[in-house]
């Protein structure tokens, strides 16, 4: 099992080992080994780059079949859910194209058996001590540049009592850490529910036996539920942790990417975060070059990120998505090495200030769970760091540390992204938030 793209494609990746591995195949996920007899790709569809991965990636199966190293090819995910009849005809030597929902049927082609009984067990191939759990598949927002509702349909949350089955089947495997992601996780419960009912789900998450951490991205900043701040102060298991995609600040961008908040809201609204969940840690997603965005629009974003000082915060370049409503009613016009220039100084200014963030931080004490050993360092995460993305504390010890476990680390030295630090006190269950 090959799987390209984000962390949605690797829960969908899961699903799928899981009804094989149950069905007595033997599976391998993202290795080196060749010689297969099934490969299954999951590709991701989203923009040009990702789009371009998974094609090269599907036409190095297709020569490896060829030099008979590998059995049957097939491809599922976004790419041959959005291009399918291009595909067919493109590359025809894929023995079977599927799309985003096609579990059952990709397990059938396999020659295994689908189950239902196995609904909300996975085949984990994260770290065992952290998972990620979808709480839903799709998006009914309309913003101007993207093609996931296109691909991925309209939002369909998952019913509680399914996600909290999940996770205590996670725990039972030695997950500590939940990640929480969908297209749109603040959406949660309005299509299943009538309301929005993130903070439910996570009062019932949080109840899970072995479950220490649970963590909020793809937040959406329009009608954000609030009451999940009150649970993220008081609840010792959610992570004081907000991944929130604001994509803009200024209102005429804003409007043109159709994303329904305006300037004066995006301050406030973290300006309410900070204030109702001390010790916050937010991570943004921007977005530069859209069209609408002169040099003034610009600098107002600029300023939102020196204003704001998020504590983790990456940066894309508008790009133009065949049958997106932006690929329809906008032009495409900034220059691609003006939307390069753009980027750049804006990560040039989050590097400083996650510097001076992570200065900030020296002498004082943290707990964090191990995440894997590296050299002569053990390397973790703190509350504020999600897997994958964001900043890691580096931590020198004699004994062992076993992945999964929690430390107290009081911090020694930052850099940009890095944090080093020396063991506080013994291993520790005890949750000191
Ligand atoms: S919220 Fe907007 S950017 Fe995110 S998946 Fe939905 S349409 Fe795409």
């Amino acid at each position: 099992m090959v799987t390209l793209g984000c962390s949605k494609n690797l829960v969908d990746s899961e699903k799928l080992l899981c009804q094989l591995h149950r069905s007595g195949l033997r599976v391998v996920h993202n290795s080196e080994e060749t010689g297969a007899d099934i490969v299954v790709i999951n590709t991701c569809g989203f923009i040009g780059d990702a789009k371009e991965e998974s094609v090269d990636t599907i036409l190095n199966f297709i020569q490896a079949k060829e030099r008979g190293e590998v059995g049957q090819v097939f491809v599922m995910g976004c790419l041959s859910e959005r291009y399918k009849t291009e595909l067919q005809n493109e590359i025809p030597d894929v023995d079977k194209y599927f799309g985003v929902n096609d579990l059952a049927k990709i397990v059938e082609s396999i020659g295994a058996s689908y189950s239902e009984h196995l609904i909300g067990e996975r085949f984990l191939t994260t770290p065992s001590h952290y998972a990620y759990l979808k709480v839903s598949e799709g998006c009914d927002r309309k913003c101007s540049f993207c093609a996931i509702p296109m691909i991925r349909g309209k939002h369909l949350s998952v019913p509680e009592e399914q996600l909290v089955h999940e996770a205590e089947f996670l725990a039972g495997k030695g997950v500590k850490e939940l990640i929480l992601i969908a297209q749109d996780l603040t959406y949660y419960g309005l299509d299943l529910y009538g309301k929005r009912r993130l903070a439910s789900l996570l009062e019932k998450l949080t109840d899970s036996k072995g479950i220490e951490w649970i963590r909020l991205h793809y937040a959406y900043p329009a009608g954000f539920p609030e009451e999940v701040l009150v649970l993220m102060r008081e609840n010792e298991k959610i992570c004081r942790y907000l991944d929130i995609p604001f994509q803009h600040v200024s209102d005429p961008v804003l409007k043109n990417m159709r994303r329904g908040n305006t300037r004066r809201q995006s301050y406030e609204l973290i300006r309410k975060f900070r204030a109702e969940v001390p010790g916050l840690a937010l991570r943004t997603t921007l977005m530069v070059g859209h069209p609408g965005e002169g040099e003034k629009e610009f600098r107002e974003l600029l300023d939102f990120v020196r204003q704001m000082r998020f504590d983790r915060l990456g940066v894309f370049c508008y790009s133009e998505e065949e049958n997106t409503w932006g690929a329809k009613h906008l032009q495409d016009t900034i220059a691609e090495d003006v939307k390069q220039e753009r980027m750049e100084e804006i990560m040039d200014l989050q590097a400083g200030i996650s510097l001076e963030l992570n200065r900030d931080k020296i002498g004082k004490q943290y707990r964090v769970v191990i995440d894997r050993k590296e050299g002569a360092y053990f390397v973790g995460r703190t509350e504020a760091d999600s897997p994958e993305v964001d900043n890691e504390v580096l931590i020198t010890n004699d004994s062992d540390l076993a992945p999964g476990t929690f430390v107290h680390v009081r911090i020694t030295k930052a850099e940009e992204f890095d944090l080093f630090g020396e063991l506080e006190v013994t291993p520790s269950t005890g949750n000191t938030k």
